[in-house]
């Protein structure tokens, strides 16, 4: 990597003052003029310190736009005016969530009317006669403002970058609080030790942070977030490296080789396994065949077939003499997983019970004396496994299925309890978040990763549309032809609020208002996480045999919900929703050979921030959960991509997952030649991990 033109490194910059440093991790409100709404919007985009301030990566960068005279405006193309405002007034539209500042503005060449959506404030401050720059471009007929100076305080000729924001804070409003603080990135020394830092050319962490929020050139940025993804790298790999690594001394039973009940298995599918699965299951079984316990991520995107394999793996325990456990993160996956894995229980005949939650006690209790003595073969169930110690007998294999939402400790507990089986099971984690192997192997050392990286065959991809409010109607009568077609269809309730009690209440409103008018002909189910379990399954059940043909629902079917017949989904108040989250309801539909859709309602683009924007384009444009992924970690800044809340770690903030490979090789080699000790790269590595015993100076 090059240092920056003009910029040396410099081995006599001075030590971080631990002091100093420290200061960093004051609280964005003790900045004057952040106030508790604006702290919790930063929070939200895990914001809330000043370092994070400073570490917030752009996600991409606005070129200026050039010099434009009005009378030689173009539509469309992108544009800087300098004019004078010559009046300027508040237009209220129809739309309860839209307002337009309009502004008269001329210059020599002519004049235009500029909009700003939602800014009624800035009325008052366009003085008649005040001089301004406008960025932004002509659509029908007005000129739309993007970005504007009024006072002369230039910058909108810089490039500008564009932060990770979100509906409670605005990229703008970002960018304002970061060059507030950036003069405090002196305080934030270096970790990386001079000499490295002069041999290889680095730049120095404050310079580099400097030209991530403020590059003279493209080529600066990316260089600067190369060097910090470096360091975050090096970083991470020493953290990671001085983890103890205890499981080597534990024993698994090992398996014999896959026999007749895993054929029969094999035999009831009522289709053939696809290459993705057949190389999924070879390297299963050759993990069970060891004593050393498996740990194996199974990464496959929405409907790509991992329960089929995972189920293979539990049966495989069974034909050997052990017990198998399935846990899931929910009680409607959990139940969700239990129809299927009992239904083809029963054909084989395998006993399983189900422990979660909402379970009656006496059933409970009966599953659990069931497991003690081995007469129940697969378990599935939630935490409710874990979390009273449940017996197993001679438990073989375990299979935690969205291990992301399980913590480590978690994910452990699933062993041996009482003195039945001293041995540990095999584990099996799954996935639907791609994670690209490079770094799924560097954040978790100790796990194997697979990849079901197709669909099974004769899938066609699920046609998305973005649809506005207005336009909802025509999204009902696609609904309703499929309907009438014998499919089945989901409606997603947008999400009104983070509890889950008045979200419910707003799904049985909704259901109750489109039995009354649009669906008035269909059977309409209602599902949501307020249901006792008896009657969600119920639903769920009634659901599955084509008895409702709607089901109105909230996310709680993100997950594991799997009706082929269902062909289409309305997602009301997608803008609501994060990506990652769509992708997941999406997956619900497309199971079957059928052309599936999924059509997406919002409000109009213009109540629509960027971010809501780019997250219902991507969906439009791509059904790849791992490009996605990607889009999402770059729209929110955050590295949950990793599930790092379960390593405890903090997230990545400058490592670009899909292109970074080399600088990963580069940072294995760098942090083997480091040695941490309890300098500013200790301190780095505690406040990577979280750890609150060495984090800054007390
Ligand atoms: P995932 O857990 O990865 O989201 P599932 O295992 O639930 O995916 O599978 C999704 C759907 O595809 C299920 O209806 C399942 O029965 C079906 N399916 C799985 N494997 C195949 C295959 N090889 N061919 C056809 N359908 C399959
Ligand atoms: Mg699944």
């Amino acid at each position: 990597m090059r240092p920056f033109a003009g910029i040396e490194p410099s081995p006599a910059f001075p030590a971080p003052r631990a002091m100093r440093s420290a200061a960093l991790d004051e609280g964005v409100a003790t900045l004057s003029r952040v106030g508790g709404r604006t702290a919790a919007g930063l929070a939200r985009l895990g914001i809330s310190t000043i370092r994070d301030l400073l570490y917030h990566r752009p996600r991409r960068y606005e070129l200026p736009a050039p010099r434009v005279a009005i009378g030689d405006l173009l539509v469309g193309q992108d544009a800087t005016i300098e004019a004078e405002v010559v009046s300027a007034s508040i237009r209220r539209t129809r739309r309860r969530n839209l307002s337009i500042v309009e502004g008269h503005v001329r210059d020599e060449s002519g004049s235009v009317m500029a909009w700003w959506f939602n800014q009624e404030w800035l009325a008052g401050r366009l003085v008649p006669g005040a001089r301004v720059l406008l960025r932004g471009a002509v659509e029908r007929g007005n000129f739309v403002v993007r970005n504007y100076d009024l006072r002369g305080d230039g910058g909108l000729e810089a490039i500008l970058p564009v932060y990770p924001a979100s509906e409670a804070i605005a990229s703008k409003r970002v960018r304002e609080l970061v060059r507030r603080v950036i003069g405090r990135i002196a305080d934030l020394g270096d970790p990386l030790p001079a000499e490295l830092r002069s041999r290889l050319r680095l730049p120095l962490k404050a310079d580099a942070v400097a030209a991530l929020h403020t590059p003279r050139s493209m080529a600066e940025a990316e260089r600067a977030r190369q060097r910090l993804a470096l360091e975050e790298l090096v970083v991470l790999q020493l953290g990671l490296g001085s983890r103890d690594g205890s499981a080597g001394a534990l024993v698994a039973p090992a398996l014999a080789p896959p026999d007749e009940l895993v054929s029969r298995y094999r035999g009831a599918l009522p289709f053939e396994l696809t290459d993705a699965q057949e190389r999924a299951i070879l390297e299963i079984d050759q993990d069970l065949a060891l004593e050393t316990p498996m740990e194996r991520l199974l990464q496959g995107d929405v409907g790509s077939g991992k329960t089929v394999v995972a189920l293979y793996a539990l049966l495989r325990a069974v034909e050997s003499g052990y017990q198998g456990v399935l846990m899931a993160p929910t009680e409607t996956l959990a139940e969700q997983h239990f129809l299927t894995v009992e239904q083809i229980c029963a054909e084989l005949g395998v006993a399983c019970v189900v422990l979660a939650g909402g379970v009656a006690r006496k059933k409970q209790h009966a599953a659990r004396r069931a497991l003690a003595s081995g007469e129940a073969a697969i378990a599935v169930g939630t935490h409710a496994l874990i979390q009273e110690s449940v017996e197993f007998r001679s438990l073989g294999v375990a299979v935690i299925d969205e291990q992301h939402r399980f913590g480590v400790e978690e994910r452990r507990a699933l062993a041996p309890v009482g003195d039945g089986h001293p041995l540990e099971p095999h584990r099996l984690s799954m996935t639907a978040t791609p994670i690209p192997r490079t770094l799924a192997l560097t954040v978790w050392g100790d796990l194997s990763v697979t990849e079901i990286d197709t669909l099974p065959a004769g899938r066609r991809p699920i046609i998305t549309r973005w649809v506005t409010h207005e336009r909802s109607s025509e999204a009902y009568q696609r609904l309703t032809r499929h309907l009438g077609d014998g499919r089945q269809a989901y409606i997603v309730c947008p999400l009104v609020s983070p509890s889950e009690a008045i979200e419910a209440r707003a799904a049985e409103d909704e259901a109750a208002r489109l039995r009354g008018q649009e669906l008035r002909d269909f059977a309409v189910g209602c599902l949501h996480g307020q249901l006792p379990t008896g009657q969600r399954r119920a639903v769920m059940a009634a659901f599955g045999r084509g008895e409702l043909q709607v089901l109105v629902a909230t996310t709680v079917i993100e997950v594991g919900v799997d009706v082929p017949n269902a062909t289409i989904m309305i997602v009301q108040e997608a803008d609501r929703f994060g990506l990652a989250q769509l992708h997941q309801l999406r997956g619900r539909v497309g199971r079957g050979a059928d052309q599936s859709f999924c059509l997406l309602v919002s409000r109009p683009k213009e109540e629509l921030t960027d971010a809501a924007c780019e997250r219902l384009q991507a969906l439009v444009d791509s059904d790849d959960g791992f490009a996605l992924a990607e889009v999402d970690l770059e729209l929110r800044g955050e590295g949950q991509l990793l599930g790092t809340r379960q390593t405890g770690l903090s997230d990545l903030r400058f490592t670009r997952l899909r292109s970074d490979g080399d600088l990963l090789e580069e940072a294995l080699e760098i942090a083997r030649s480091l040695d941490v000790g309890d300098g500013p790269l200790a301190d780095e590595v505690a406040r990577m991990f979280g750890d609150e015993d060495h984090r800054g100076i007390a």
